[in-house]
């Protein structure tokens, strides 16, 4: 959806194919913190209106052990960068209103997608909608269809690198009807396992504990989830949740993934159907976000100046950002996790790295710098904002 608004303001043409239905994509609950970029991204495309009404600025973020919290002011480390907490789901309402308003084809509940010729100079689409098939013929496809889509398992086998880790743990998510008690988001480091408070609106708040990765939520009452929230959260000084009615609660596995290059062809791979990364370090948007940005520069220059550098380039150009976000969020999630294979002496040095960590400006600097984002290096000028 991005991508598409970024082609319309660049006057290129686009077709978006999407299986679910538009209510689907609008209640589907999945991150919700944009970095710096993200947000300055929306505003400049004209899509951040409701964002700049409602998203809510944090300028730092909480790191919780041993009972005790520990502030780290991102804006001030950063010279004024800061995240905005708004729900995924709200940012894809903004896109869809958008686009519907451009005129611009937009189909939802898709069925039997597949993609053909991708390695010609006229790759096509074939799908069906309404008990119609359609079949497209393109100049390019960007596969932004998700871990689970058809595009990256359409490329012949061999031609990918895969890398893989996977954590022996997932998240216990819940969304609750409760006043987020703390402004900010809590990362906290328990005896208990890792446990993270964050909200998505003055009356909402997000919350995660760290369980084994086949954990059946079932096993879990709404009572017991409480418990443990409050077990792992509560710091020394009495600050803890505010308890509420649990409007949505899931187990999600945590993985790291990144499938190279990027393209295959006239097929370009944009965002989790090219990389995954366990949501720690909340950079799994984001970085769908600067894929595109990347893309959308190369096809503008493209079809304004028949330059195929750029297109050549995109795969490069994101692979660089997407690897400093898997070593962020990967480290992120190794500070803050137990592990089942850790020693006595892993888990010292643990409390120590989280003591370093709030306590050397250098070391919250370099926190600050990559949790509100990483300079990108393509302008949104060269993209034609
Ligand atoms: C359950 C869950 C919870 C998450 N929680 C967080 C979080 O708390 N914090 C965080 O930072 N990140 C989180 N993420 C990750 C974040 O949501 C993703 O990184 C982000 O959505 C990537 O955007 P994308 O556009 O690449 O993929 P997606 O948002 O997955 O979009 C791909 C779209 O393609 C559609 N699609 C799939 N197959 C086809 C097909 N064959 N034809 C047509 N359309 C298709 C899908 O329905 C989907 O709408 C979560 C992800 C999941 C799955």
């Amino acid at each position: 959806m991005l991508l598409g608004h970024l082609l319309h303001l660049n006057r290129i043409d686009s077709v978006i194919i999407e299986n679910r239905s538009r209510e689907y994509v609008i209640e589907r609950v999945r991150a919700g913190v944009l970095e710096q970029g993200t947000v300055d991204l929306m505003i400049a495309m004209g899509v951040g209106e409701r964002l700049k009404r409602q998203g809510l600025r944090h300028d730092g973020l909480y790191i919780s052990f041993d009972g005790r919290r520990h502030h780290i002011n991102m804006a001030e480390l950063t010279g004024g960068s800061a995240i905005t907490v708004y729900g995924q789901n709200e940012v894809v309402k903004d896109l869809i209103e958008a686009r519907i308003e451009t005129g611009r084809p937009l189909y939802f509940e898709v069925e039997e997608v597949s993609v053909d010729a991708v390695d010609s100079s006229q790759p096509q689409i074939r799908f069906l909608h309404e008990g119609t098939v359609h079949e497209l013929g393109c100049d390019f496809i960007a596969g932004c269809d998700g871990f689970h889509g058809i595009s990256r398992p359409s490329i012949p086998s061999g031609f990918l690198t895969n890398y893989e880790r996977v954590y022996p743990f997932g998240w216990l998510g819940i969304l609750a009807e409760a006043a987020p008690s703390s402004e900010e988001l809590v990362y906290t480091y328990h005896e208990r396992g890792f446990a993270l408070f964050s909200m998505r609106s003055p009356k909402v708040t997000r919350l995660y504990f760290q369980v084994p990765p086949e954990e059946d939520i079932e096993n879990w009452s709404d009572d017991a989830i409480w418990d443990e929230m409050l077990e792992r959260m509560t710091t020394r000084d009495g600050w803890k949740p505010n308890v509420g009615l649990i409007l949505q609660k899931s187990v999600t596995p945590m993985r790291s993934f990144v499938a190279a290059p990027m393209r295959f062809g006239n097929m370009f791979l944009a965002g989790d159907s090219a990389h995954i990364v366990p949501p720690t370090g909340a950079k799994g948007l984001n970085l769908a976000a600067s894929d595109v940005l990347v893309l959308a520069r190369a096809l503008k220059e493209f079809y304004e100046r028949g330059n195929t550098t750029c297109l050549d380039q995109y795969s490069d150009i994101c692979l660089r950002r997407v690897w400093k976000a898997q070593r962020f969020s990967w480290w992120m999630t190794s500070s803050l996790h137990r592990f089942t294979d850790e020693s006595p002496f892993d888990h010292q040095r643990q409390i120590a790295d989280l003591d370093y960590l709030t306590s050397s400006r250098a070391a919250m600097t370099s926190l600050a710098e990559q949790y509100v984002g990483l300079p990108a290096e393509v302008s949104f000028q060269s993209a034609g904002l």
